[in-house]
């Protein structure tokens, strides 16, 4: 193959390595971020039955801070009946203790339902913990691997760039004009491999005779449909 043609075939490569990099400068932060939102999401949802469990255990303490009271009222009452004069102040306040005793074995039975309700969530919470662990070494590890992609973006992009001047300087001035006017109008690719007589960038046939002249002659042709130049590459046959 002509060596110019070689040359282009490098710049091209070395152009779409930095359009690659460049958008990988732009996606790979929001897809960081992106990835950051969802697990936090993540981390809020398993922490539901955490956050049931420490309701329950609110209201527990809530329950017994109340039956201390109602019991220590009960005490006082009792305190009192031993002073009371008559009979029917007395059956007022023995009225009074059965209704608090009933008020306190109400809550008495709330709270053992709620401390059912506790043993069955710690062990989900337990499991949930676990579980959560887990994913977060595999989140730390999947955006371990994203934030050094990123950190090569910089490096990858100077190295592309070097190589693409030198290049630069070898390549004839017409035809770097004519491959960068080319590129600009096909979306980034001015040289483009044809094989079977398709045009691998616009991917219309090309015309048997032209096809001929592309795999005998050392001209740059360049595809009737896109403009873009052609190179045969043989598409089965490992480089
Ligand atoms: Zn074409």
């Amino acid at each position: 193959m002509k060596e110019e043609l070689l040359l282009l075939i490098s710049l091209q490569e070395c152009d779409s390595q930095l359009v690659g990099l460049s958008a990988k400068k732009i996606k790979l932060p929001e897809k960081i971020r992106k990835m950051e939102d969802d697990f936090k999401i993540y981390t809020e949802n398993i922490a539901l039955n955490k956050r049931k469990y420490d309701e329950l255990k609110a209201k527990r303490a809530e329950g017994e801070a109340h039956i201390k009271k109602l019991s220590d009222g009960m005490i006082k009452t009792r305190e009192r009946l031993l002073e009371v004069k008559n009979n029917k102040e007395y059956q007022a306040m023995l009225k009074e203790i059965e209704t608090a005793e009933k008020a306190r074995g109400d809550i008495e039975s709330q709270i053992i339902a709620i401390m059912d309700e506790m043993d069955k969530l710690s062990v989900l919470v337990k499991k949930d913990d676990e579980t959560l662990q887990q994913a977060l070494i595999e989140h730390e590890k999947e955006k371990k691997i994203m934030e050094d992609d990123l950190n090569a973006v910089d490096a990858d992009t100077v190295t592309w760039t070097e190589k693409r001047i030198g290049l630069q300087k070898s390549i004839p001035a017409n035809l770097l004009a004519q491959y960068e006017r080319v590129k600009k109008r096909n979306n980034g690719v001015g040289v483009i491999p044809v094989w079977k007589a398709v045009c691998g960038g616009c991917h219309m046939n090309i015309p048997p005779q032209l096809y001929n002249e592309l795999q005998r002659s050392d001209d740059l042709l360049s595809c009737p449909n896109c403009n873009r130049i052609m190179y045969f590459k043989n598409q089965e046959k490992s480089e």
